[in-house]
């Protein structure tokens, strides 16, 4: 199989989502080339051929106008396989090449299972794993789910691309998210909620173990999504990215997009009523316990 990688730049440097696409392709074997706008002063590490459009010509954030470019590298390359970062590029450019050349999207990708492309299903408490019939497939990787332990090495053999089209949309620059009013990345201990707390009554529980281990307290998406929490508690993908000493995950099911953001963690505790929840796959303690009763002991037990 041949496979198309289309790396990203962000504000005029190369983003790392290169590495989990060349670790990807790694993974599923065959050959792979890339495409690029971006410069020649900032490549990704990459052993073989490199299709670069030059970003000042192609703009950075132009999908309509990379679309076009892409196309040319397909007809030349016949790749079976085209893959963007689940990014908002990639969810930009990805539908706009499907569409173009007839093929199958599959998003959101988190794994490769004998040689077939794995996506979370139900709220991502189960996986899917799905294959296209058509000729090319255009994919999006979930961010974190490939990070190789190692970033790769090696020079890409540049190709350059001449950029012509302009594109259908006008970027106008990218908008800081606020800064954020707690920064967990800072914090040694978290403690945080998931939905498994029930209700937001239940928070003051979490609230309260984080006070008594002299840490910050974190939360799920779905926490946040239902204001139990303010967004700049929320751990993830599309939250904040933590690497405490210590997290303990409290009614937490393991979701990918919430492991991405917590996965460098020291050491995880877990605490959750399912003892198969995915959670368990990355805690060095998982306590199956019922949070409301577990947590007032071990809070009460720490502050005496
Ligand atoms: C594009 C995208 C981006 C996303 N970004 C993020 C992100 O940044 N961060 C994030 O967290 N999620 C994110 N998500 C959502 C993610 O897929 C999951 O839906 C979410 O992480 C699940 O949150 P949860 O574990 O709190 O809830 P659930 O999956 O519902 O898990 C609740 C857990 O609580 C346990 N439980 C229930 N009652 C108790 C109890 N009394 N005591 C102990 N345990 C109990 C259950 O067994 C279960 O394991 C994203 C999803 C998408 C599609």
């Amino acid at each position: 199989m041949k496979t198309l990688l289309v790396a990203e730049y962000r504000d005029g440097k190369l983003l790392g989502s290169a590495n989990e696409l060349i670790n990807f392709a790694a993974k599923l074997g065959g050959d792979a080339v890339m495409f690029l706008v971006g410069n020649e002063t900032d490549l990704p590490n990459f052993d073989g051929k490199l299709y670069l459009a030059d970003i000042t010509q192609a703009g950075e954030f132009n999908p309509g106008g990379h679309k076009q470019l892409l196309l040319e590298v397909i007809e030349k390359e016949q790749p079976q396989l085209v893959v963007l970062p689940h990014s908002s590029y990639g969810w930009d450019l990805a539908p706009r090449l499907a569409v173009a050349l007839q093929a199958a999207q599959i998003s959101e990708v988190v794994e490769i299972k004998e040689g077939q492309l794995v996506v979370p299903a139900c709220n991502a408490k189960l996986r899917r794993t799905v294959k296209a019939t058509t000729a090319t497939t255009v994919a999006t990787l979930q961010s974190g789910a490939f990070t190789p332990s190692n970033d790769p090495s090696g020079n890409p053999e540049v190709i350059k691309l001449e950029s012509g089209s302009s594109g259908d949309i006008q970027f106008h620059g990218y908008e800081a998210a606020g800064a954020a009013a707690v920064d967990l990345s800072k914090a040694e201990v978290i403690v945080s909620a998931g939905r498994g707390i029930g209700k937001p009554e239940n928070l003051p529980i979490i609230e309260n173990l984080a006070k008594a281990l002299k840490g910050e307290y974190g939360a799920s998406r779905p926490v946040v999504d239902a204001e139990w929490a303010e967004p700049s508690r929320q751990v993830g993908t599309t939250g904040q990215t933590v690497a405490p000493k210590l997290y303990v995950a409290c009614g937490i099911s393991g979701a990918i997009q919430h492991l991405a953001g917590m996965k460098k963690s020291e050491f995880v505790i877990a605490i959750n009523t399912d003892k198969d929840a995915p959670i368990g796959e990355v805690a060095d303690v998982l306590a199956v316990a019922d949070l409301k009763q577990l947590l007032p002991i071990l809070t009460e037990k720490l502050n005496s």
